[in-house]
């Protein structure tokens, strides 16, 4: 069964494939306003991201991920990361 979550950042369509997150907590290192590490020891969006999250960092952190579990897309359905 699929375990993904996914979430609007700032126009950036955001995906935690959460079947592969190894837990390192490079995401919420990097960008601790989108990314926190649960209970579970996995990748789970925050409730209140800001609206004007920076989009750089966001997808710096995506890429950061060391297994690939994090996906970034833009509007146009363009996948950015990784
Ligand atoms: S960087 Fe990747 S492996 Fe590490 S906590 Fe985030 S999603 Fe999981």
């Amino acid at each position: 069964m699929s375990n993904t979550h996914e979430q609007e950042v700032n126009g950036l369509t955001v995906e935690i494939e959460r079947d592969l997150c190894i837990g390192s907590g490079n995401c919420e290192s990097l960008a601790p306003e989108v990314f926190y590490i649960d209970t579970s020891n996995l990748a789970a969006f925050q409730d209140n991201i800001p609206d004007d999250m920076d989009r750089g960092r966001v997808m710096e952190a995506c890429g950061l991920c060391p297994v690939d579990a994090l996906r970034a897309t833009d509007e146009d359905g363009e996948q950015l990361v990784p």
